[in-house]
């Protein structure tokens, strides 16, 4: 059961990089990677943000992690604000968010074992103290990401992508985190391995109750996964729904798109696929009115010039940022015989 209160709330986050030139190392223009994005999450429940590469999506996670300092907007955890906490106050909460990579083996310190790679969080934390309640910790971490407890000696390159991978969402569960921000963190696995993380994470979501951002270009990787879906272009959300909802009646012709990318699991059904012309735009000069008008197949005036809200589509739940109130593509169609 997900509580109605979100752990997480973003509200109208943006996210821009000053890009500097001339002389005297003026601003002369500005990367407008995240323009204005609102979501929550709630405790037990996994937000999926996927979109192409460049559309921000990874910007959103490093922003509310702290990572880059927020232009404008406002992020909440667990009802606190933290876009703007000092250092200090940040610190006890940093324990309640944590992160997994895309890449496992740039994010371990190949010269540390297992043992020291767990230990490091839990001690930083003050989550164990003393050589044997570290290693009971250690342990107990090891048993949770279904590694053998006798592994802790070896070093990083000794594991497999995918052990990696549960090394690292070992670390991220160390401090007690209640928010894991996971970003690209399968994309790098073959489909049996990604198979197993994804459902070791679902696992550990019912077990602890875990709030689960995923990050993804990928919508097929996440729809066995995820609540709800989030898509992102060029630095905005312009399609938020449950993924029942996502999956089988999305609105947006740019989710239509990705989704017609999605391989259909029925051998005797495909997808109608839509294949976007051009490339995405620069997020340093986006294209003014709806972001998407420059590759969408159902471009009018209106587009050009006005841009289109986030807006309830049927359900106050489904939300798309299109003029259209209906988009006619997308459906699953027989194949021919
Ligand atoms: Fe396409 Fe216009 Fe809708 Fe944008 S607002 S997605 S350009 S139809």
């Amino acid at each position: 059961m997900i509580p109605e209160r979100p752990l997480l709330e973003v509200n109208g986050l943006k996210k821009h990089f000053p890009i500097r030139g001339g002389m005297m190392g003026q601003v002369t223009a500005k990367v407008y990677a995240v323009d204005g994005v609102t979501f929550d999450v709630r405790r037990g429940e996994t937000l999926s943000i996927v979109g192409e590469s460049g559309c921000g999506k990874s910007t959103v996670g490093k922003a509310i992690l702290r990572l880059y300092d927020v232009t404008e907007g406002e992020v909440y955890l667990d009802g606190e604000r933290i876009d703007n906490m000092s250092a200090a106050r940040l610190r006890p909460m940093r324990k309640r968010m944590q992160v997994v990579f895309q890449d496992p083996f740039s994010s371990l310190n190949p010269r540390m074992r297992v043992r020291d790679i767990l230990a490091e969080p839990l001690m930083n934390f003050g989550m164990a103290h003393g050589s044997a309640e570290v290693t009971r910790q250690v342990e107990a971490l090891m048993d949770k990401v279904r590694l053998p407890r006798d592994a802790i000696g070896r070093f990083p390159h000794e594991f497999s992508g995918g052990q990696r991978q549960r090394i690292g969402i070992a670390r991220a569960l160390a401090p007690g985190a209640d928010l894991i921000i996971c970003d690209e963190a399968v994309s790098a696995l073959d489909v049996s391995v990604k198979a197993q993380i994804i459902n070791l994470l679902a696992d550990l979501q019912d077990e602890l109750g875990l709030a689960l951002l995923f990050i993804s270009h990928d919508l097929a990787t996440v729809e066995h996964l995820t609540h709800r879906v989030a898509v992102m272009y060029l630095g905005k959300i312009v399609e938020l729904a449950d993924r029942r909802t996502l999956f089988s009646a999305s609105h947006h012709p740019y989710t239509k798109a990705l989704l017609s990318a999605v391989p259909v699991p029925d051998p005797t059904a495909k997808r109608q696929r839509i294949i976007l012309k051009g490339d995405v735009p620069s997020p340093i000069n986006p294209p003014r009115g709806c972001r998407f008008h420059t590759r969408c197949p159902f471009v009018f005036d209106r587009c050009r010039t006005e841009e289109p809200l986030l807006r309830p589509i049927g359900s106050a739940a489904h939300m798309s940022a299109c003029h259209l109130d209906k988009v006619p593509v997308g459906e699953v169609v027989p194949q021919a015989a």
